[in-house]
């Protein structure tokens, strides 16, 4: 039997520089979903437990935004070793609450790592332009200032990449941050923040406030909050972007996604199959840029579906902590009843149901699991664009087929879905490659590469209603999202004319 502790481990905040328990007696319990036990209990702030955080962060911007950049730098990477070393530690506690299988949880830290080392390179970042004698004996540059406290809300898939998305490079940047995580898996953001102290962090310059919308909205109310980086589903990142756009803030608001899979008839199919049900299946579909629509084009279907059809059947569901479990349980008991419905949904519009998940129950899946929220995978053919399970994200390991005839509608079809995270198309012909991502309307695009996730200085982000804002996580983009651009136009007396001038002036 899996030991569970008895009594659940209090989860807090961390404030200033230590864990708080805060003003507030609301708290939710923290679940383990491989065996469905109750772990830990996290606190959900109140109003007051914000304006501590913020007033932490606010005392500490002044002094952290001075501190000289390589010097900023150098506790990056320090906080960069230190993440080596807990790497494993961190992906435990992942597996942990959120279920995802282990060495996924360990890749998940490789990419939060990847934003770090980025940020170490903040002084080439942060270097501005300069133009000598843009007059005679006038100069001007431009330089990029922090913006000052900066808070970013985050979902439950990426305990631990999706923050590392914002504050390396918010911190790095010269701000001082308050993280929002998921309520469903808040342990590892507390290691994060111990982590980063023992890297010698100022106390204030990154700050932890668990909790819930109650948070969120304190948050976006504050008026000394300057920027919001969110990431979660479609409907609250609209109204998160709408919010704090009305409060004066700079926001960058990341959604939801379908993301499709175009395989061409030229394409490798054992290849073809071996992305959709990595992509598919992988963290139980519970990815921002899962395949969660196979779009087969021309004959491909009639290959391709039963070979899908023998992998789903054969997909190693098992504890998270196993080391060659394919994929682990579903994150909580309500996400699991979502997902489950949307299979009824499926069959009840007509899809034709190749394998079902719901079949498969904890008992199959390891000791101690049979109380865990479990599923197996789902495969449907014969989907259509006006299916609710095509239209809606699921987010769950449930793997669509929809069958076209060309690359055209294939086009098109992706082009009209609400949604414009990440895209993939599979085939040999590169001049069908090269049309497919200069049409497609996608932020992200792969060409035989199922999850293009980009890397850490090429940013992230969907189009469409997948991401409000105008500007991408990470990368340069994250750069220029947290600091604020000043330019400074010099001259001396000795460059000065007498009088005074009344007409615009122009290079002389
Ligand atoms: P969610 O929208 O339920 O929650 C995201 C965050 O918002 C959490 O911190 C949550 O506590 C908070 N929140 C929830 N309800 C709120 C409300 N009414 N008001 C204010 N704040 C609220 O998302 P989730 O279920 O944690 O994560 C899954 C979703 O995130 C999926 O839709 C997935 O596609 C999306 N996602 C998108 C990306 C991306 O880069 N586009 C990346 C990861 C996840």
């Amino acid at each position: 039997m899996t030991k569970q502790p008895s009594v659940p481990t209090p989860i807090t905040h961390f404030i200033g520089g230590q864990r708080a328990g805060g003003a507030s007696a609301r708290a939710q319990d923290v679940f383990n979903p491989a065996t469905g036990a109750v772990t830990g209990r996290v606190s959900l702030a109140a109003r007051a437990d914000v304006e501590g955080a913020v007033a932490a962060a606010r005392a500490a911007f002044p002094a952290w935004a001075d501190t000289p950049p390589i010097r900023r730098a150098r506790v990056m990477f320090k906080f960069l070793q230190l993440l080596n070393e807990h790497k494993d530690e961190l992906a435990h506690l992942i597996t942990a609450e959120h279920g995802k299988v282990f060495t996924d949880a360990q890749g998940e830290v490789s990419r939060g790592i990847d934003i770090v080392e980025f940020a170490c390179g903040i002084p080439q970042l942060l270097k501005g332009d300069y133009t000598d004698q843009v007059s005679t004996g006038i100069d001007n540059w431009t330089l990029r200032q922090p913006l000052g406290v900066v808070a970013g809300i985050t979902p439950f898939n990426f305990p631990v990449m999706v923050p590392m998305w914002m504050f390396p490079v918010a911190i790095a940047a010269g701000n001082a941050f308050i993280l929002k995580p998921s309520p469903i898996d808040p342990s590892p953001s507390l290691r994060i923040a111990e982590l980063l102290k023992e890297a010698g962090l100022p106390d204030g310059v990154f700050n932890v406030v668990q909790g819930d919308k109650q948070a969120v909205d304190a948050l976006l109310e504050h008026p000394d909050v300057k920027a919001i980086s969110f990431v979660g589903s479609t409907p609250i990142a609209n109204s998160i972007y709408e919010t704090g756009a009305r409060h004066g803030k700079r926001v960058q608001a990341l959604g939801g996604a379908k993301n499709h899979m175009v395989v061409m008839p030229d394409a490798d199919l054992e290849q073809a199959v071996d992305a959709l049900i990595g992509a598919g299946y992988g963290s139980a579909g519970e990815r921002c840029m899962a395949i969660s629509v196979a779009v087969l084009v021309g004959d491909v279907a009639d290959k391709l579906v039963p070979m899908l059809a023998e992998r789903a059947r054969t997909l190693k569901v098992l504890d998270g902590k196993n080391l060659d479990a394919e994929m682990g349980p579903i994150v909580t008991r309500a996400a699991h009843e979502r997902i489950t419905g949307y299979i009824a949904q499926g069959e009840k519009e007509g899809a034709k149901l190749v394998h079902d998940g719901r079949k498969f129950d904890g008992k199959q899946a390891g000791e101690g699991c049979a109380n865990g929220f479990w599923m197996g995978g789902t495969l449907f053919d014969h989907v259509t664009p006006g299916m609710r399970i095509y239209k809606e994200e699921i987010f769950g390991p449930v793997l669509s087929c929809v069958r076209v005839h060309d690359l055209k509608e294939a086009v098109d079809l992706v082009n009209a879905h609400e949604f414009g995270n990440g895209v993939a198309c599979f085939t040999r012909d590169g001049n069908v490659a090269r049309e497919f991502s200069r049409r497609i309307e996608v932020g992200m695009v792969g060409i035989n590469v199922p999850i293009p996730v980009p890397m850490a200085w090429h940013g992230f982000g969907g189009w469409k209603r997948s991401l409000f804002g105008d500007m991408h996580a990470y990368g340069e983009e994250g750069v220029r999202f947290y600091t604020r651009q000043k330019s400074i136009m010099q001259r001396w007396p000795e460059s000065i004319g007498k009088g005074a001038e009344f007409v615009m002036p122009t290079a002389k």
